[in-house]
């Protein structure tokens, strides 16, 4: 049986509900200390995170691999057709909670560097793979912690290929090479409470609420360019009144998450809000502002074409390079400097029920790992 199924499989048998690592890290690392890997832990609240690596930085590039140990809870158990910790194989597929985001991914990184370590033990620079707990969570004590750590001793790796499920109808039909920024907004607008029927005598916020939104809903805050779509704003909650039929409301408040491309910066986008605020003449509010991450984007370079060049050696195509989907801890990698790319297997099945990866592809995924590293430190 392959390498890299034996080890996908005993991943997705820990229960590893994020930011729970049910002991995934270090099955890793017993299996890559035999191939004289060294590790470095860094554990906060609760939160496991491992550097594993081999080699000496000072000879040559700093490779690293990127991957999560943790995912989302399976939800309903009894709606699953196969159950989602016991790692099923049927008709070529291997379905549970995690196969495709990430475990897949982080068994195919595995087997490459065993066997990178095998082909070339001398090899020059330094192989990494970093393990978080803490991707599906609020993810503030995982990758970024690391990155931190990293940072602060400047050994901040030169590449980065991180195992998210990127690939969309055949694998490593796409390849990540940023991701729009996310922010979390919530705006409050504050009032006068009254009688509906004494409108001169009260001052309704949903009113106004409303007029903001209908400028800020219509928008178009940007064009996007060549390689990400336009920023957007969508409304995720609101709230107003609700206290008697002839009652306006003291307050109305609305909770929006904008995904912003780099040629929307998050202070030109507050900045823009404001302006509307202004316009409507709307001084009493508070606009609560929190980035979760900046927009990231990796220039074509050593990391894009090594990573080509493996899908065409492998997989006979080169992937297309976009920057779609959600956010990615490659977003607290790729602000130290780092090259960060985004290869894995098909996405269509994550995180709902009967999760799945084709066998096939976890073989073939492990082989591009294994040459775009290749390429990259020799
Ligand atoms: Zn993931």
């Amino acid at each position: 049986m392959s390498r890299v199924l034996d080890l996908a499989i005993a991943l997705i048998r820990r229960p590893s509900i994020t930011p729970d690592d049910s002991g995934c890290q270090q099955l890793v690392f017993d299996l890559l200390e035999a191939s004289g890997f060294s590790i470095e832990w860094y554990i906060q609240e609760g939160v496991s995170n491992c550097l594993i690596s081999h080699g000496d930085p000072e000879t040559g590039p700093t490779v690293m691999f990127l991957g999560h140990t943790d995912v989302v809870p399976p939800g309903d158990e009894s709606s699953w057709k196969y159950p989602p910790f016991a790692a099923e194989v049927n008709a070529g597929y291997l379905y549970g909670r995690g196969a495709a985001d990430m475990k897949g991914s982080v068994a195919a990184m595995v087997v490459a560097l065993q066997r990178l370590v095998e082909e070339y033990p001398e090899h020059p620079g330094c192989l990494q793979l970093l393990l978080t707990s803490d991707e599906e969570g609020p993810a503030k004590y995982g990758t970024c912690v690391v990155a931190k750590a990293l940072s602060d001793q400047a050994r901040v790796p030169d590449y980065c290929l991180v195992g998210e499920p990127s690939s969309s109808s055949v694998l490593g039909d796409v390849a990540r090479v940023g991701r729009r920024g996310s922010i979390n907004a919530s705006l409050r607008i504050d009032g006068i409470q009254g009688h509906t029927a004494f409108a001169e005598q009260v001052d309704n916020p949903a009113h106004k609420l409303a007029a903001f939104l209908a400028v800020a809903t219509k928008l178009r805050w940007d064009a996007g360019d060549d390689l990400f779509p336009p920023s957007t704003l969508q409304v995720s909650a609101l709230n107003a009144g609700g206290i008697a039929t002839n009652v306006t409301p003291a307050v109305a408040e609305v909770k929006f998450n904008i995904r912003n491309a780099p040629v929307s910066p998050q202070a030109e986008f507050k900045l823009r809000l404001e302006a509307i605020l202004d316009d409507l003449e709307i001084a009493n509010y508070q606009l609560d502002w929190h980035v979760s991450a900046e927009p990231f984007y990796t220039q074509a370079g050593e990391l894009t074409t090594a990573l080509s060049e493996a899908c065409m050696a492998v997989l006979g195509h080169a992937p297309e390079l976009n920057t779609g989907g959600g956010t990615s801890d490659g977003r607290f990698i790729a602000p130290l400097g780092t090259q960060v790319v985004e290869l894995g297997p098909l996405n269509h099945s994550i995180h709902k029920i009967d999760e799945h990866v084709a066998i096939a592809d976890l073989d073939l995924l492990m082989a591009v790992y294994f040459d775009a590293a290749r390429r990259l430190i020799l």
